[in-house]
């Protein structure tokens, strides 16, 4: 049984080592060279828009799944029709597009918006909204570039000029979060299955350290799992879909976005869960039956490894870092450093989280990369 991935980053290079060990077969298509798949025997490096090479990384693969919300999954699907493809390319289609993520969502919990396809609805939805407000990128953004927070109405242009497209921006009402969370589900030809809900730190628009059990109450727990579940069954996701949430002083959760592939705040399933996100993914894509997202630890916690300084990675810190027992550490094969780049993550378990994080953290403090 084959597995195709398009995009060979962390992400695509851990649904590989999930997929391996269930004795799969596993096959990337990557745009250019890339170090976190090198380990791999079958990847080939070629213009994945050219739809003779789509064809061809296609024939033999079971399924095809991607790494990236950007990969070219409709091109492969028109290239090879037969080839089941997953997220599907209408999924992607609805997710590539903030704005079309937000009318998708409509009916569940979520930040008030505006899709503003002028300057002049824009201004307009100063009224509706109020300030402070998040105007957003449609399509592109990352780690919050391409977000902008808009506290006076004097900054709208500005925000409006440096991030409206052709189809505009979308703006939202600031939400005065109490936290920021995770729940990931994994859908495939049954029911599907609900990670435990995940508490997300985040640090300069970015994940830093991801945590389970959340601390939420049941009830806001329960309240996310329904939302998560939700929304992949609005996009119609097969395989896996990270949902976003922003969680409230009154106990609200609401979405933020979503993501439909593995996600940095579901690494620490690999260690905390019974099956991890990767190879659920890899089990819903390929139609295998889907294994349990129960915790097998009380807790957990994942901390991301940054790196620090610009020139090659020399793994001079690894030895102090493994040194203490306990946490896991995950490089990412990446030979080039540059800061803030992620490079890996460290997941600890532990009787409680907070126990969890502190040994997460320490060990990713040592590796200076
Ligand atoms: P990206 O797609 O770049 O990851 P997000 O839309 O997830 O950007 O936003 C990045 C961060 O900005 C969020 O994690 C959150 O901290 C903050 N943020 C986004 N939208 C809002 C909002 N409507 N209200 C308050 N904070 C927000």
């Amino acid at each position: 049984m084959t597995l195709g991935i398009l995009g060979g980053g962390q992400l695509g290079r851990m649904l590989g080592f999930a997929a391996l060990r269930m004795g799969l077969d596993v096959r990337f298509l990557v745009n250019e060279p890339s170090d976190s798949v090198a380990c791999f025997a079958d990847v080939t490096v070629a213009d994945w828009n050219d739809p003779d090479v789509l064809r061809a990384f296609a024939d033999g693969c079971d399924a095809v799944t991607v790494e990236s919300e950007w990969a070219p999954a409709d091109r492969l699907a028109e290239a090879a029709p037969g080839v089941a493809v997953w997220p599907s390319p209408e999924t992607l289609h609805l997710v590539q597009n903030k704005g079309r993520q937000r009318e998708a969502f409509a009916h569940l919990p979520q930040p008030e918006y505006v899709w503003a396809r002028t300057y002049d609805e824009a201004e307009a939805a100063l009224e509706t909204l109020g300030l402070p407000l998040v105007a957003k990128r449609l399509e592109g953004s990352y780690d919050g570039y391409g977000n902008a927070t808009v506290r006076e109405a004097d900054a709208l242009r500005a925000a409006w000029d440096a991030l409206a497209t052709d189809d505009g921006l979308l703006l939202e009402a600031f939400v005065p979060f109490e936290a920021e969370a995770a729940v990931i589900v994994c859908r495939g030809d049954g029911d599907g299955v609900v990670y435990p809900m995940l508490f997300t730190e985040q640090r300069d628009h970015r994940c830093h350290a991801v945590a389970v059990p959340s601390g939420f109450s049941a009830s806001v727990e329960q309240k996310a799992r329904e939302v998560a579940m939700a929304c992949a069954t609005a996009l119609g996701v097969r395989g896996l879909l990270a949902v976003e949430l922003f969680v409230t002083s009154d106990g609200e959760v609401l979405v933020n976005e979503v993501a439909p592939r593995p996600h940095n705040s579901g690494h620490l399933t690999i260690e905390a869960c019974v099956t991890s996100q990767f190879e659920n993914h890899a089990r819903a894509v390929l139609g295998l039956p889907l294994g349990a997202s129960d915790l097998r630890v009380p807790a957990a916690a994942m901390v991301n490894v940054f790196g620090h300084t610009d020139g090659p990675i020399r793994l001079d810190s690894l030895p102090s870092a493994l040194e203490p027992l306990g946490p896991t550490i995950h490089l990412y094969g990446k030979r080039t450093s540059r800061p803030r780049r992620k490079l890996g993550h460290v997941t600890a378990t532990a009787a409680a989280a907070a126990e969890a994080y502190a040994t997460a953290s320490e060990a990713a403090a040592r590796l200076r990369l």
